[in-house]
């Protein structure tokens, strides 16, 4: 199943921001598996609305995303902030919209067609996103507990302040929520973005050390990514105890050096099996797939420049964690995350073509 909301598809010039995030990606992405007809038979194109209906009918999961919910993971003075005054600050730091100088940085809001705050119903929207997006894999009404949605993936939010273009962490609060109200008590995440999920890897740490995480409720996270670059140079993090991120190693982390992508694969498949060790061999519940396509080579974004791979690559790399998680019987919720430029739609539409029409 693809998740597809058209009403949450954030084009952020509308409010002034200028980071070069193409018009539509998701957009791109239905209109190429319409045209392979991609979408006919297995695979289903829910509007939002309709999958609110969907989970709430079938699972009687009443208000989807609550304050609540935000505040289990995140600091509540932050969420506090995100309620109040303090909302258009958050949104200005996570998008780093005013730099050191206190000069706008990619930031024109002569430009914006809408007020900033607005920005925040969209981010709300995109954490229940990755929520009904889980709760349809796990409920598994088609195609091999599949659900593709063509949004979320913000794991570079941390426990108390936004950052690289993520305000609220969408990831650890969906899954959070599942192991809360269901009775599962393993989440995996396999974060192939080109950047290291490194607020969800802060996340993780504090929720274990609150005791909110355990060996009966587990979340274990792997993320591979570039083994340089932001967020892992960025000199402007302190070591304190609430601002460490970048530091703060994942469940499984690796690294691929600039000009390795030939290693990408292998280094995968031997971070699945880490993962496994990790477990005991507990088959997880649901696995939460980051699905950046920033490591594509025709990526726009000039940070996620020293990891290349073709799209073959890239599928590869899809199809390998879809296969490997329907052989195992995992239900997976994958989320489109991090992907730049005019070309950043192609992985993931040659992917979901794959696994509709065979390669
Ligand atoms: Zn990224």
């Amino acid at each position: 199943m693809v998740l597809y909301d058209p009403a949450t598809t954030t084009v952020h010039q509308d409010y002034g921001i200028m980071i070069p995030i193409s018009v539509s990606r998701a957009d791109k992405i239905i209109n190429f598996l319409r045209q392979n007809k991609a979408l006919v038979g297995k695979t289903k194109v829910y509007d939002f609305t309709q999958a609110a209906s969907v989970v709430s009918m079938n699972d009687q999961c009443g208000e989807i995303i609550t304050r609540t919910d935000l505040e289990q993971m995140h600091d509540k003075t932050f969420i506090a902030d995100l309620y109040g005054q303090g909302l258009e600050k958050r949104l200005i730091t996570a998008w780093e919209l005013i730099s050191k100088d206190g000069r706008p940085n990619r930031y024109k809001p002569e430009r914006a067609k809408k007020p900033l705050p607005r920005l925040f119903d969209t981010v709300l929207k995109q954490v229940m996103g990755t929520y009904l997006t889980c709760r349809l894999a796990m409920q598994g009404t088609e195609w091999d507990n599949f659900c593709y949605y063509l949004g979320g993936g913000m794991h570079h939010a941390r426990y108390d302040t936004g950052a690289g273009f993520c305000l609220l962490n969408d990831i650890v609060i969906a899954a959070q929520k599942i192991l809360i109200e269901t009775d599962s008590s393993l989440v995996w995440f396999i974060d192939v973005d080109a950047h290291k999920g490194c607020g969800s890897a802060e996340l993780l740490q504090f929720a274990r050390e609150a005791g909110k995480l355990d060996e009966e409720k587990n979340i274990l996270n792997l993320s591979i990514h570039m083994a340089h670059g932001w967020p892992l140079d960025d000199k402007t993090i302190s070591v304190t105890p609430s601002n460490r991120a970048p530091l703060i190693p994942c469940d499984v982390e690796i690294l691929i050096d600039k000009d390795r992508e030939a290693e990408y694969l292998p280094e995968l498949k031997r971070g699945i099996r880490k993962l496994e060790e990790l477990s005991d061999s507990r088959k997880p519940d649901l696995a939460i797939v980051v699905d950046g396509t920033d490591p594509y080579e025709h990526d726009g974004l000039l940070s996620s420049g020293l990891l290349r791979l073709s799209l073959e690559q890239c599928v590869e790399r899809d199809l390998f964690i879809y296969e490997y998680l329907v052989r195992r019987g995992i239900p997976s919720a994958w989320l489109m995350a991090g992907g730049y430029g005019e070309r950043a739609w192609e992985p993931t539409a040659h992917f979901l073509k794959v696994i509709h029409h065979g390669r």
